[in-house]
């Protein structure tokens, strides 16, 4: 089965790409949110993040508490290593178990730092969606009612477009002025044929 990783920095539209993929009957693994299940499901990863980050990680109710999580990994590129760490063999087991139950030409497997954390290394075809900066700090404020302060520290933890655009073999535009569909139509198509 062919494995296509979706990436793209912070409010650049993958959720949104994504949604059209499957719409053309494409499976898609979304790994940040399945990340973030594992951390309230999976045993033995909740006893590493204990035991890295202290019981505090978890909250009355066992779930993890993310607030708390990212305050101590921001601004801590040695701890956020670590907690990579752990997580992505947890997320990479997962996505190889899903693959395994997915009847289709090809999977999507949709992260934000499918190139930072190394794992565009299994895909077989890698996509970046590409947005203009200035109109993703613009959707991620209007999405999150967030910041544009706090979107930018953000997106100062991921690669540049430039970097993604270097090792991807596709590039979406998700400008206003630019049309998704027609784009990942073609995209669909070549993969199909050539995988
Ligand atoms: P994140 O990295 O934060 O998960 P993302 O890359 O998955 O973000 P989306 O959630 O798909 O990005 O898009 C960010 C916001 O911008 C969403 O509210 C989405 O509805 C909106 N959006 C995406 N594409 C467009 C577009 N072409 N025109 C207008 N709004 C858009």
């Amino acid at each position: 089965m062919i494995k296509v990783g979706i990436t793209g920095g912070i409010g650049s539209g993958k959720s949104t790409v994504c949604k059209v993929f499957r719409v053309l009957g494409v499976p898609v693994f979304e790994a940040d949110s399945i990340a973030k299940q594992l951390m309230n499901t999976d045993l033995l990863l909740q006893k590493k993040l204990i035991d890295l980050f202290g019981p505090s990680v978890y909250q009355q109710d066992q779930t993890i508490d993310r607030k708390y999580l990212a305050g101590i990994v921001f601004n801590n590129p040695s701890l956020l290593g670590q907690l990579n760490e752990i997580v992505h063999p947890a997320v990479r087991k997962a996505f190889d178990e899903w693959c395994l139950t997915q009847q289709a030409p090809y999977v999507i497997h949709e992260a934000a730092i499918l190139f930072e954390s190394g794992f565009y290394k299994m895909m077989d075809k890698t996509i970046t969606v590409v947005t203009d900066t200035e109109e993703r700090v613009d959707r991620v404020v209007k999405r999150d009612h967030s910041t544009a302060e706090l979107v930018i520290q953000r997106m100062k933890n991921q690669w540049s477009d430039k970097e993604r655009i270097k090792l991807a073999d596709f590039v979406i535009g998700n400008n206003d002025q630019e049309l998704i569909i027609p784009q990942i139509v073609e995209i669909d198509k070549k993969i199909r044929a050539h995988g």
